[in-house]
């Protein structure tokens, strides 16, 4: 039977890095929702709609299209036929995916999307996100919410990060608090553990030790 798996957990705790690899050890399908979520971004920024006017934001949610490729060795994201992958990780759209991801009329479509892609994934699909195990596959055979201090989220991200962003170590961790904050304390579909979610603190763990412990988790 299929094995659908989700891991969810703020910016910067391995999140992509551990489901990607569980994902290609196991077989399984893989989908980074915050990437839909940066690329119906993208498109709100590059047509001129006002992220911050949750009406407009609404109205234009059904417009775009988003096309996620699930093979864990080469994820895509495509928005109306657009290669989306390096765009949606501006921090123009960093700074601004908070706030459309708040809008009920943008989770609604995309979690939508995700369910689509979860039913559809022959082998069964590792889901990472923010509210994967309590909203969008409450079912999941297997949720984790990963953790880790906001020294080492901060000191990740900014690895991932080239060049001048990678230097300013401060502001990054900055942002990211401030992301994360803002994607806590929002009312639709707040960053939450699910009560039946292990809670799996990487702060002291190499991504090897994290990656073996779910796929121990998902093995049973
Ligand atoms: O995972 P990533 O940092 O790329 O996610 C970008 C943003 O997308 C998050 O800060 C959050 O606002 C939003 N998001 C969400 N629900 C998810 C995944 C991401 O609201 N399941």
């Amino acid at each position: 039977a299929a094995v659908i798996v989700a891991i969810d957990g703020p910016a910067g705790t391995g999140k992509s890095s551990t489901s990607k690899a569980v994902a290609a050890k196991l077989g399984l399908g893989y989908l980074d929702t915050g990437a839909q979520y940066r690329a119906i971004t993208w498109w709100m920024l590059t047509n001129g709609i006002d992220v911050n006017d949750a009406t407009a934001v609404a109205d234009a949610a059904a417009k775009p299209q988003i096309v996620s490729g699930t093979d864990p060795a080469a994820p895509t994201i495509a928005v109306d036929g657009l290669d989306a992958a390096a765009p949606i990780r501006t921090q123009e759209v960093t700074a601004a995916v908070s706030a459309v991801s708040a809008v009920p009329e943008v989770r609604a479509r995309i979690t939508d999307l995700q369910r689509t892609i979860a039913a559809e994934a022959p082998n069964g699909i590792v889901v990472e996100g923010r509210d994967i195990g309590i909203t969008v596959l409450p079912d999941a055979d297997l949720k984790v919410f990963l953790t880790a201090s906001a020294e080492a989220r901060a000191a990740r991200r900014s690895g991932e990060l080239k060049g001048k962003e990678a230097a300013d170590l401060a502001a990054t961790r900055e942002a990211l608090i401030k992301r994360d904050a803002a994607d806590s304390s929002r009312k639709t579909s707040p960053l939450a553990k699910a009560d039946d979610a292990v809670e799996v603190d990487t702060t002291e763990l190499t991504l090897e030790q994290v990656i073996e412990c779910v796929v121990t988790l998902i093995e049973g």
